[in-house]
């Protein structure tokens, strides 16, 4: 496994519709161990492939099981789950919808309140090109919406209602 840097804008990269993969090959693999280990690095609880310089549809997310975890009076025990999702695809979105901030690992120092869906089903393939079929809600949901519009060249500071630049660090980036 390797770093990789991690692409800001405007990279030209970042604004491109990334490519379906259809090879699982032993690149693909390499890409995704690559991605996991950059995520953590960073840190932060997702990446999208282009946000290492690879236009490719692939997507990595750890974050906790579920909501109450992250209140969980020692977080650090709290169990994460890692997905690793490519040519992940959004089929069921809820009606409810919430506002919250997020930050960008790709566009460092600014955060934004964004709308995003509370509830999502994303399906796609996992690392072996096996079907898989998941069903998020809150952050989780939140994280794989910002992660799949990087797929799409789309940054969260299109959708942000509001984008300021907080004094302290920003936590959970994706
Ligand atoms: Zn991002």
């Amino acid at each position: 496994m390797a770093l990789r840097t991690i692409v800001t804008t405007p990279e030209p990269v970042l604004r491109r519709k990334a490519k379906t993969v259809t090879k699982f090959d032993e690149n693909l693999q390499t890409l995704i161990d690559d991605m996991i280990e950059t995520m953590r690095e960073a840190p932060g609880v997702g990446l999208a492939a282009p946000q290492v310089g690879v236009s490719e549809r692939v997507i990595v997310v750890e974050y906790y099981e579920n909501e109450e975890d992250e209140e969980a009076e020692d977080a650090e025990e709290a169990p994460k789950r890692l997905y690793a999702i490519i040519n992940p695809e959004i089929t069921r979105t809820s009606v409810e919808k919430e506002v919250a901030a997020e930050g960008c690992l790709s566009i460092p120092g600014v955060m934004g309140d964004v709308e995003r869906h509370l509830g999502l089903t994303v399906k796609g393939l996992n690392r072996r090109g096996q079907p898989v079929t998941l069903k998020l809600k809150d952050w989780t949901a939140r994280i794989f919406q910002h992660e799949i519009d990087h797929l799409n060249g789309v940054l969260f500071t299109d959708l942000a209602s509001r984008v300021w630049k907080p004094e302290g660090p920003i936590e959970d980036k994706v």
